[in-house]
């Protein structure tokens, strides 16, 4: 059901409560939080300068960390203020609370335009609970409600949820934000019909993460590759040795499964025919943890049975190739999960020459490529490819989930058009 967007709303002069994912990373330096990365805070501006040139009020509400409901200083969203401001380029007024008489009169404050951001909402446990008065108290602050936090939609908090069925209830709009409705648009619309061929590309570590995304994509894809630790799953399924390899011992058959679909469906399923693996040989250290350290010794492709010693860290230079010749003729491609350890630069290359393929196949062919989850992302950008796709999402979790095919509480909540 298509949702109301920001795009459908009257605006002037109304209350508007956004929820936004600014749950950036941050760093102490010199007894101050310092942001390390700005991107979050970035991608929300195309939605707040449409509020504001609409003369909207706009609260912003947002969850930063996990304080766990209790008042954790290292996680206020002060900062965020200071920093949102200088990016919007006007005054952002910000209220140590996010609920009750101080935060009502800030917002009674506020003129057409104005922009006022909320302290942290999980620093009281109400908010994951989804506290019905805790989420009244939330509703109390808006005439309309928006949520363009897609990272956050697939948890009902309250004011992911909560807050939206209190507005609705007294008559007032839920829509999406611009980057909320892009993400629904990417991962979900353009996914229904997508143009053929329609390729996809699966990988990470766990079949048993990814399996509910293969199965719904085994009824709409043309081709699946698959790559990551997930692949050795399917190997050990056909008998293949996998050494000290990531498993997962109990989905073989899972894996089986999922290769029959795809024969009865006439899907293309391929498995790597190479693979790049090192012998682990414990360095003596200890890690941060106090875990055994493991230098990754005498580093080669292989095919076929893995070692006892040996471990796999990604797919081959054959597999690579192949998979860029069935990506080549690609119209539309999903991406999710990376083709090795790509945070090793020694295991990165498979990734990237799958990434080199996708970015080919939508510059040369105007192919539609669309990336979900959160390490898949990370090595996009980490390949300095990350502009050169049609979409990446900024889900993580909520993306996984919605490529599921489930519905996302914080998406249910808005209001159909
Ligand atoms: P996404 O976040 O994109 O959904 P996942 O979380 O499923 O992806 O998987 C990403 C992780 O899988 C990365 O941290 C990567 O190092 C790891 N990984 C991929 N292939 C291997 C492998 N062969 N051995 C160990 N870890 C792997
Ligand atoms: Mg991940």
């Amino acid at each position: 059901m298509a949702k109301l967007t920001v795009n459908d709303l009257d605006l002037k002069n109304q209350r508007v409560f956004m929820r936004v994912d600014y749950n950036v990373p941050m760093e102490e330096k010199d007894g101050k939080m310092v942001i390390n990365d700005t991107t979050r805070i970035k991608e929300t501006l195309p939605t707040l300068k449409l509020l504001i040139s609409n003369g909207a009020k706009v609260i912003l509400a947002a969850h930063l960390g996990r304080p766990k409901g209790t008042k954790e200083p290292s996680m206020s969203l002060a900062p965020v203020a200071v920093k949102l401001s200088e990016m919007v380029g006007q005054p952002v007024a910000f209220v140590d609370d996010c609920i009750g008489e101080k935060v009502e009169k800030a917002v009674a404050e506020l003129k057409a335009g104005g922009i006022l951001l909320l302290e942290n909402v999980r620093y009281y446990n109400e908010e994951e609970a989804n506290d019905p008065a805790f989420a009244e108290k939330l509703a109390k602050l808006a005439d309309v409600y928006v949520n363009d936090a897609f990272g956050a939609a697939h948890r009902a908090h309250a004011s992911t949820e909560g807050i939206a069925r209190v507005v609705a209830k007294s008559g007032g709009k839920c829509a999406a934000g611009l980057l909320m409705e892009r993400e629904l648009k990417f991962l979900g619309d353009e996914l229904e019909n997508p143009a053929r061929p329609f390729v996809v590309i699966l990988g990470g570590s766990k079949v048993s993460d990814k399996i509910k995304v293969i199965d719904r994509l085994l009824e709409k894809a043309d081709s699946i590759l698959i790559g990551g630790a997930m692949a050795y799953t399917f190997k050990l399924a056909h008998g293949v040795k996998t050494g000290k390899s990531l498993i997962e011992p109990d989905h073989k058959g899972t894996a089986l499964a999922a290769e029959e679909k795809a024969k009865t469906r006439k899907v293309n399923f391929q498995l790597p025919t190479d693979t790049i693996i090192a012998t682990p040989v414990d360095s003596g250290k200890l890690n941060k943890k106090g875990k055994p350290v493991y230098d990754l010794t005498n580093i080669r492709t292989i095919s076929g049975d893995i070692p006892d010693d040996a471990e796999g860290f990604s797919i081959g230079p054959e597999t690579s190739a192949n998979y860029a010749k069935i990506i080549a003729g690609a119209k539309t491609i999903l991406w999710n999960g990376p083709m090795g350890m790509f945070e090793d630069a020694r295991f990165a290359e498979g990734t990237n020459a799958v990434a080199r393929a996708v970015v080919e196949a939508t510059q040369k062919n105007g192919a539609k490529s669309i990336i979900g989850g959160g390490d898949s992302v990370k090595a996009l950008n980490k390949a300095g490819l990350g502009d050169k796709v049609t979409f990446m999402s900024t889900g993580g979790g909520a993306s996984l989930e919605f490529l599921e095919g489930q519905e996302l509480p914080g998406v249910a909540a808005l209001s159909n058009k």
